[in-house]
């Protein structure tokens, strides 16, 4: 019952030129959208550009957004904006917001909270560090983010969330969580929800996996009972996304 979901996190990459050529990839690759739920992440800039020449079965996200619709905020830009340019949806929480960019939990939960309150949807991003698992702390890490975001938003909000799960340790570095691994996670977090927000919410809601999908690791991560799709880095800015998204079917 849970729509396959598959992001692409385009990062900060690209320019005009190889980012129109990666829409026409988009535009013309194979994929049945009532199967599989499609969303990209251009960089800021691009993203009016892309929600432009992209086919409708795919949506647009923003990478983060700020807690405020307007103001004295140099450099940030709010959910309002992103809906105004065409994007429907939100990454945040990004380990890379997190560590390279020093947001908290706390600051990520707002910023959550009033995405979904403007009206975009949003990837909610999880994830320990390597330190973090070999201190055998995974569950304690994902369980303190997820509370976070419970404490700010309401029970009906979770609706248009859907979590990533990004091991940090796997982000960017060829080395993906085992399909056993993630899903020994995606689990956790599904018996987590069913407690603390509901048994109806714990069975809807997409749990995603992030770091290093490939167009070769893609399918068994995919056969995991609690992976629900995926968010791509690097094989998002390639024609293997086109493979990924059809990851399931
Ligand atoms: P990679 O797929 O490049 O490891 O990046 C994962 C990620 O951070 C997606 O948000």
């Amino acid at each position: 019952s849970r729509k396959f979901f598959v992001g692409g996190n385009w990062k900060m990459n690209g320019d005009r030129e190889s980012i129109g050529s990666l829409v026409q990839v988009l535009n013309n690759g194979e994929f049945n959208p009532t199967e599989t739920e499609v969303v990209v992440a251009p960089p800021m800039l691009y993203v009016g550009l892309v929600q432009q020449s992209l086919r409708p079965e795919i949506a647009v996200s923003v990478q983060t957004c700020h807690a405020a619709a307007k103001g004295a905020f140099t450099g940030e830009i709010s959910p309002q904006m992103a809906l105004d340019v065409g994007a429907q949806w939100a990454i945040i929480g990004h380990s890379e917001r997190r560590n390279v960019f020093g947001e908290s939990d706390a600051l990520i939960a707002q910023k959550v909270k009033f995405a979904l309150e403007s009206g975009l949807k949003v990837m909610f991003c999880i994830g320990e560090l390597l330190e973090q698992r070999e201190a055998g702390l995974t569950s304690e890490v994902v369980i303190r983010q997820m509370e976070e975001v419970r404490n700010a938003i309401s029970l009906a909000a979770w609706q248009n969330v859907v979590v990533a799960y990004e091991p940090v340790w796997a982000i960017g570095t060829g080395k993906t969580a085992t399909p056993e691994q993630a899903q020994e996670v995606h689990h956790q977090l599904r018996e987590w929800m069913a407690a603390q927000l509901s048994a109806e919410l714990a069975s809807v809601t997409r749990i995603i996996y992030g770091g290093s999908v490939n167009a070769n690791n893609c399918r068994d991560l995919a056969k995991q009972e609690d992976i629900d799709g995926f968010l791509v880095g690097g094989a998002s800015l390639k024609p293997d996304f086109i493979t990924i998204i059809n990851a399931q079917s």
